[in-house]
């Protein structure tokens, strides 16, 4: 039975966080909880960028789609596609810039662009088993699973009205990529394997640099403190990861070069793999 306490003129049920202030750094330092209910560690999140590779039409996405039929054969594969907006995001960004809309209004629409790309990949997909998933209904994954089918999720978060004002400039912080590491770590997935246009994380743009240099693989720790400024994926990804709990493993791979995101489903080490330890 629950012990009551009173004596300061209400009556409180005797727990933890009893008359305590949830701003108080030191009662928040002591809520870790000791374990983490992982809900789907066996799911891979898997990213098809918007530019990378939306934009770059059926040269891009055509052989993409046929690598993801084949890899739906293998019915042990549980995995959940997110993708992203891409150029119309720009676009609309920057109509918006010029109209002035406020952080909060830009960041409502970017969901808009995603789900274009979303449609447009269900409808190549539909005939070997694809599903619009609400990332709020993670519940569904296990029925999508049992009977062959791949969910397609948008990617940014649903911050809206609500995304946080930009360190700098105005442009929401909390994009795409960022997006689907959060669902990954809520969930507490296997891995996210983000496909791009190019063979992973370089020290610099390897589109305007040619000599810039990849990293293969790479501890998280050991990445923070040489975070290129021009970045492959969102930078309050690495700040958020750095604080998580649940995610252990990144993959960035290129879409463009057939079999790349086959071998990171499998575990392989290919293009660039960030883990959260020392592996
Ligand atoms: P998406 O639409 O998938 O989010 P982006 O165009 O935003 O794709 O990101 C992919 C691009 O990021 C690559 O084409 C590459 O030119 C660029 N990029 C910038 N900095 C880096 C870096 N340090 N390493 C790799 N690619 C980078
Ligand atoms: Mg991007």
């Amino acid at each position: 039975m629950s012990e009551l306490v009173t004596g300061d003129g209400r009556t409180h049920i005797n727990s933890r966080l009893m008359r305590e202030s949830l701003q108080n750094r030191g009662v928040l330092s002591q809520t870790d909880s000791d374990r983490d209910l992982r809900v789907f560690p066996d799911v891979t999140l898997v990213s098809i960028g918007g530019q990378s590779i939306f934009d770059r039409g059926k040269a891009a996405i055509l052989p993409l789609v046929e690598e993801l039929v084949e890899i739906k054969r293998d019915r042990s594969v549980k995995m959940v596609i997110g993708v992203g907006g891409g150029t119309r995001v720009r676009h609309t960004i920057s109509i918006a810039l010029d109209l002035g809309l406020p952080v909060g209004g830009m960041a409502q629409l970017v969901g808009a662009m995603e789900e274009l790309n979303a449609i447009l990949l269900n409808t190549l997909l539909a005939p070997h088993g694809s599903m619009p998933m609400q990332r709020d209904h993670f519940w569904d994954l296990p029925l999508y699973f049992d009977a062959g089918i791949t969910p397609i999720a948008i990617s940014v978060p649903p911050y809206h009205f609500w995304e946080p004002p930009p360190e700098a400039g105005h442009l929401p912080m909390h994009g795409s990529d960022f997006g689907l590491f959060q669902l990954a770590e809520v969930l507490g997935m296997k891995q996210v394997i983000y496909v791009k246009d190019e063979d992973g994380l370089y020290d610099r743009d390897p589109k305007k640099h040619p000599d810039a240099r990849r990293f293969t693989r790479i501890t998280l720790g050991e990445l923070l403190p040489q975070l290129p400024d021009d970045n492959i994926l969102d930078r309050e990804l690495f700040h958020a990861w750095s604080h998580a709990k649940n995610l252990e493993r990144i993959t960035i791979v290129n879409g463009l070069v057939r079999g790349q995101l086959s071998r990171a489903l499998r575990g392989e080490d290919v293009g660039t793999v960030i883990v959260k330890e020392p592996a």
